[in-house]
Parts: structure tokens; C-alpha cells; sequence
């Protein structure tokens, strides 16, 4: 199967869905990951390890590191900036539908609808790659399916109370535990999924704070929502 990840930032892949990707790639699935922009407005890393003129050019180089460890065959930058999405909807739509039409992957996952931590570029990319979905799979003569990623609510209120949650863009909403519909055992993938994390350096500081979670929830597994298919046509 060919399966195809959008997301707004390098590191996004792996926080949300690196243990999966391995699995899938480890079982043979060719994965692709589509990145909106190369993450020119995130962090420095601490010490810094680049500039803010080099960041792009970086954050690019950790991607292409954290996709080769993950096993994912392509990697396509969409070539928008950092905390720009929202400005450019009807651009990305398009982009993302013409690649979905070209590359007719299977399976696309995406951020939830708040983008997992209210980041207007990752509400913006799971909005945008939602809707491009629905008019793929009209277009699609085969079985296709669109996941988001989902934290479980239990989760968060878990780390809630400790300095371990993330609040750059407000209190996280996470999804519902009852909406959660697949949960994928990454146990044997979870080594591979901390090496992906830990070639963002320049994003050391949020890779640190989501492996500590691992005292208060199991980080070996990770949870997705079947938002939309079309088996029963
Ligand atoms: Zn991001």
C-alpha cells in the first residue's frame, strides 16, 4: 500500500506517527511524507545550532535524516513558510489535491482538526489536506481512507498538572478517547521513532519534554481517527 503523510513541519512526522511509520515501512509500505513548509520559524535548538537566516536549510537536512531512519521512500517540501498556512489555503488545496491525484496513495494521515496543538499552520494543513481528500476519493476508483492523528484526552489530563504539556498555542484539546478508532503498537518501532526525534536538534527542547511524558503514559503506542473512506461504495 502506498501510504502518504501531510504535515506542516519537519518533526511533525515523527512526534505524531514515527513508531507507525516505521511499522508500515518495516511491513513493506511505501510511504511518502508531504511537508507544507521547512519549519523557518521554530526554534534555534538550545545551545543554538544554526542561524535564523540557515533554519530552513537545516530543519531540512533533520527531515531528510529523521525520513531515512523512518524508512519513508520521498519526502516533498510544498515550499510555503513557516506560520504562513492560513494566508495560502487555496494554494496548498491545490498542490495537495494535485499530488494525491498523481500519486494515489491508499491511505493519507493528517493532523485533527485543532492540528493537535492549535498550531494555525497544522489546523491549516489538516483542514486543507481533509478537504483535497474528499474530492480525491470521489475521483478514486479504489478503496481509499483519510486518518488524523489523534492525542488521547486521558493523555493529556495525565501530564496536565506537570510542566510536560505543551502550550505555545493554548491548552491542547486532544481527541477524545472514544473518537480514537486505531491504535498502533509501536513498541518495536519505538527505538527508531526516538532516533527520528532526536535528528531535529534544533528542536531539542520539545523532543526532551515529549520523552519525559513516558512517566505518566505509554509512549509506545500511537492513536489515529478514521475520519472519512470509501469502502461501502
Ligand atoms: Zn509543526
Amino acid at each position: 500500500m502506498k501510504i502518504m503523510f501531510v504535515f506542516a513541519h519537519p518533526d511533525d512526522e515523527s512526534f505524531s506517527s514515527g513508531g507507525t511509520i516505521a511499522e508500515l515501512a518495516k511491513k513493506g509500505h511505501e510511504i511518502a511524507l508531504i511537508t507544507a513548509t521547512k519549519g523557518e520559524k521554530g526554534e534555534l535548538g538550545d545551545p543554538p545550532i544554526t542561524t535564523k537566516a540557515n533554519l530552513g536549510k537545516t530543519r531540512e537536512q533533520e527531515l531528510r535524516k529523521a525520513a531515512r531512519i523512518l524508512g519513508i521512500r520521498s519526502v516533498e517540501f510544498l515550499g510555503f513558510i513557516d506560520g504562513t498556512l492560513k494566508n495560502y489555503v487555496k494554494d496548498l488545496k491545490k498542490k495537495i489535491l494535485v499530488i494525491l491525484i498523481k500519486e494515489t496513495p491508499d491511505i493519507i494521515v493528517t493532523f485533527d482538526r485543532y492540528g493537535g496543538s492549535n498550531h494555525p499552520d497544522h489546523i491549516a494543513i489538516s483542514n486543507v489536506t481533509t478537504t483535497s481528500f474528499r474530492e480525491y476519493m470521489k475521483r478514486s476508483k479504489k478503496r481509499v481512507c483519510l486518518y488524523h492523528t489523534a492525542v488521547p484526552r486521558s493523555y493529556l489530563r495525565k501530564y496536565e498538572k506537570t510542566n510536560l504539556s505543551y502550550t505555545a498555542f493554548g491548552k491542547m484539546r486532544g481527541t477524545p478517547d472514544s473518537n480514537i478508532t486505531t491504535i498502533v503498537d509501536i513498541k518495536k518501532t519505538y527505538p527508531v521513532k526516538v532516533r527520528a526525534l532526536q535528528c531535529h536538534k534544533t528542536q531539542k527542547k520539545d523532543v526532551d519534554r515529549f520523552l519525559k511524558r513516558v512517566s505518566y503514559v505509554d509512549l509506545k503506542r500511537e492513536f489515529f481517527e478514521l475520519i472519512c473512506e470509501n469502502s461501502l461504495i
